[in-house]
C-alpha cells in the first residue's frame, strides 16, 4: 500500500494544485517586489510588476536569474526578510569563486523537512524505521535536509554523518537501520566494504536507500539495490531552493515527483530561453513558490531535463521530471562532441564494472583527449595482458557507440581509484587547469 506524507496535496486534482500555485505565486512576487530590491530592480528593468502577474501563466513576464545573480548579490542581495528572523544558513559545496549562502526563517526549515519526509515516506518509511542519514552534516544540506525529515516521519534517526565506513556498517547491524540515506557513489562504497566483510544481501537489515547529489545511473542503482539488497531510490534538490526534496522517486522508480506546491518548474531552451512545452528536453528552471528567506523566482538550475504529467501507479499528480542527464556545467564538450559522465558511467556498469573510476580530459597537439581510468574488480582482476587488453579493447567499443567519439580506457587494479564519503570526484579536467 502506498503511503504519502501529506496525501491532500501530493495526489491534489490539477485543478487544486493550479489554484494553490496561482494564489501563492501572486503573493511571492508581491513579497520579493518589496523586500528584494536586487529582483525588483530586474522586474523594473523588464517593465514588469507585481500587478503583471495574475496567474502561474503570466510567470514567463518575470526575469529570470542564475548563479551569476548569487554571486553578484552575495550574501545579502537576495534576501527576502530581516535576518532577525533567519535561523539558519547552508551553503554549496561549490569549489570555484564565491559560494552560495542560502538563508532560512524556522517556516523555511520546516517547509523544507517537510519535503524531504515526503521522499522518506514514498521509500516506504514510518515511525517503525530506523534511518541512518550518512550524508555529510554542515553546510552541506544532504545532512540536515534528511535529517529534519526523517524527524517528521517520526524515523529513529541515526546521524552518522559520512566518513567512518566500519562505523557505519557497525550501526546499520547492530542498531537494524532500515533506510540509509548518503550519496549514490558512498552507497555502492559501503555496499563494497560489506561484501568483503562477507555480508550478504540478506543479512543487511537496509530495506530502502535514498541516495542523491551527484548524477547516477539506471546500472549504478541497479547494482547498489543487489548488493545491499534493498530498493534505491532517488532524490533531488538545490541548496539555492532549500537542499534535497525539491523532488523525490516514488515506488515506481520512473522519474521523481517534484513537490510543485512549493516550487514551480519550467523547462526552457537554455539558448533562447523560450519556455518549452511539456515533455520537451531542456533547461529545469524553478521557482519557489512560498520560501521567506531565499525566495528565488524563475532560478535557473543548468540541469538539462524533461517533465511529465503522465499519470503514476502510485496515485501522486505532482508533475514528475526526469532524471537530470547532468548538470550543464557538467557537460564537457570533447573534439565538439557533448559527453555527460553519467552516460560514460553508464557503459562501464552494463560491461560489469563498478562505479569506480575517474574520467581525465586533456587536450594534446590542439586535440581533446578523453581518458577514462576504470578498476577491475576483484573478481576480473588478472595480470594476463593479453586478458586485460581485449577488455580494454571492449570497453573502447562500448563507449564508441555511446559517445560517438574514441577514448582511451586504463583499466587499474581494485581500490587504485580513491573512494569518497561525499560527492565523487570523476572528472578532471585538465584543459581548465
Ligand atoms: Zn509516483
Amino acid at each position: 500500500m502506498e503511503r504519502y506524507y501529506q496525501e491532500e496535496l501530493e495526489c491534489a486534482s490539477r485543478e487544486t494544485m493550479v489554484a494553490l500555485q496561482n494564489e501563492k505565486l501572486v503573493k511571492q512576487v508581491k513579497h520579493v517586489w518589496d523586500n528584494v530590491p536586487y529582483y525588483r530592480k530586474l522586474m523594473e528593468e523588464k517593465g514588469v510588476t507585481p500587478d503583471d502577474i495574475q496567474s502561474i501563466d503570466d510567470l514567463y513576464k518575470l526575469p529570470m536569474i542564475s548563479k551569476y545573480d548569487l554571486r553578484e548579490a552575495y550574501p545579502y542581495g537576495l534576501l527576502g526578510c530581516d535576518l532577525k528572523k533567519c535561523v539558519r544558513i547552508q551553503s554549496t559545496s561549490g569549489t570555484t569563486g564565491k559560494r552560495v549562502v542560502a538563508f532560512y526563517t524556522q517556516d523555511d526549515v520546516d517547509l523544507w523537512e517537510e519535503c524531504c519526509a515526503r521522499a522518506i515516506t514514498a521509500a516506504g518509511g514510518t515511525n517503525e524505521d530506523v534511518c541512518q542519514v550518512s550524508y555529510g552534516y554542515g553546510l552541506f544540506t544532504g545532512g540536515p535536509g534528511l535529517n529534519g525529515g526523517s524527524h517528521k516521519v517520526g524515523c529513529l534517526t541515526i546521524p552518522t554523518s559520512s566518513g567512518n565506513t566500519d562505523r557505519q556498517i557497525m550501526f546499520i547491524q547492530d542498531l537494524q537501520a532500515t533506510i540509509l540515506c548518503c550519496t549514490p557513489s558512498y552507497a555502492a562504497y559501503l555496499g563494497e566494504r560489506m561484501k568483503e566483510m562477507g555480508l550478504s544481501p540478506d543479512e543487511i537489515p537496509l530495506k530502502a536507500g535514498i541516495f542523491g547529489a551527484e548524477a547516477w545511473s539506471e546500472e549504478m542503482r541497479r547494482d547498489i539495490e543487489n548488493t545491499l539488497g534493498i530498493k534505491a531510490f532517488d532524490i533531488y534538490g538545490l541548496t539555492e531552493l532549500s537542499g534535497p526534496g525539491v523532488s523525490f522517486e516514488c515506488s515506481e522508480q520512473s522519474g521523481m515527483h517534484i513537490n510543485e506546491d512549493h516550487f514551480l518548474p519550467e523547462i526552457i531552451d537554455p539558448d533562447t530561453l523560450e519556455v518549452l512545452p511539456e515533455g520537451s528536453e531542456g533547461e529545469l528552471v524553478f521557482t519557489s513558490l512560498d520560501k521567506e528567506a531565499f525566495p528565488l523566482l524563475r532560478y535557473r538550475t543548468r540541469d538539462i531535463c524533461v517533465l511529465s504529467r503522465e499519470k503514476c501507479s502510485c496515485g501522486r499528480t505532482l508533475i514528475k521530471m526526469k532524471k537530470p542527464k547532468g548538470r550543464s556545467d557538467d557537460m564537457l564538450i570533447i573534439r565538439g562532441v557533448n559527453v555527460f559522465p553519467s552516460q560514460i558511467e553508464t557503459v562501464l556498469l552494463n560491461y560489469g564494472y563498478a562505479a569506480n573510476y575517474q574520467i581525465i580530459v586533456d587536450r594534446k597537439n590542439n586535440t581533446d583527449t578523453l581518458d577514462v581510468q576504470v578498476e577491475m574488480t576483484p573478481e576480473m582482476f588478472t595480470d594476463n595482458l593479453g586478458e586485460i587488453e581485449k577488455r580494454q579493447k571492449d570497453l573502447i567499443d562500448g563507449l564508441k557507440s555511446m559517445l560517438g567519439l574514441k577514448a582511451k580506457v586504463t583499466l587499474v587494479a581494485p581500490k587504485t581509484i580513491t573512494r569518497s564519503e561525499g560527492k565523487a570526484v570523476r572528472v578532471i579536467d585538465k584543459r581548465k587547469i
